[in-house]
């Protein structure tokens, strides 16, 4: 006797905080994607994201917006247009990270809204610094995240990296005010706003 083919049931997924029209522009510069994944092959971070590029924009082409606006993959994106170069269907791949970035900074959840704090301080960091200042990221970070018991949660990181000497208190050596980045991050902010 025939067994029954499983039911498969679909839970509807709440619309994403950005709106339909936002997220279709994201989707239209993906859509030719033929998922050979190149882009997940080139990418120097794709070992530490939850989903692979390749994944991401098929999951994206299907509409399952609210999963990739909440996985990690397009905050580790570190911009280095790798795959970008490298996609024989010639998509703006780092620019629709780019634009994920921006519609998860609009989710109203509490994870989405610690990512994206994290994200922009560590930029902003960069930015001032020319390179990360770990304790002057962490006390921004803490104090934009307004809970008195955060600290305490970070503190046996924070000994650990201290202990290895990967901590600087006094500030790094080189981590003086770099006056020059700050046309090039303009910049940057331009292209990726697409003006
Ligand atoms: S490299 Fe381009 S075509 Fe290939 S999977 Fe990535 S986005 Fe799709
Ligand atoms: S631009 Fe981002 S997603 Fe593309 S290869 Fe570089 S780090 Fe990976």
């Amino acid at each position: 006797m025939r067994t029954a083919p499983p039911v498969i049931t679909f839970t509807p997924e709440p619309p994403p905080a950005c709106g339909a029209k936002a997220l279709a522009e994201v989707q239209n510069m993906v859509r030719a994607c033929m998922q050979c994944g190149t882009c997940s092959g080139s990418c120097p971070n794709a070992f530490a994201m939850d989903l692979t590029p390749r994944q991401m924009w098929r999951m994206l082409l299907f509409g399952l917006a609210h999963e990739v606006l909440h996985s990690r993959t397009f905050w580790l994106c570190s911009a280095c247009y790798s795959c970008t170069l490298r996609c024989p269907r010639g998509l703006p791949l780092t620019s629709a990270m780019a634009a994920l970035k921006r519609l998860a900074a609009a989710e109203p959840d509490f994870a989405s809204h610690r990512k994206a704090l994290f994200y922009e301080e560590f930029m902003h960091n960069v930015e001032k610094r020319g390179r990360v200042r770990e304790t002057e990221l962490m006390l921004h970070y803490f104090a934009g995240m307004r809970d008195p018991l955060l600290p305490l949660k970070y503190t046996p990181l924070g000994l650990k990296l201290l202990r290895k000497g990967k901590l600087h208190l006094g500030g790094a050596p080189g981590a003086g005010r770099v006056s020059g980045l700050g046309p090039l991050f303009a910049k940057v902010r331009s292209m990726e706003a697409g003006t």
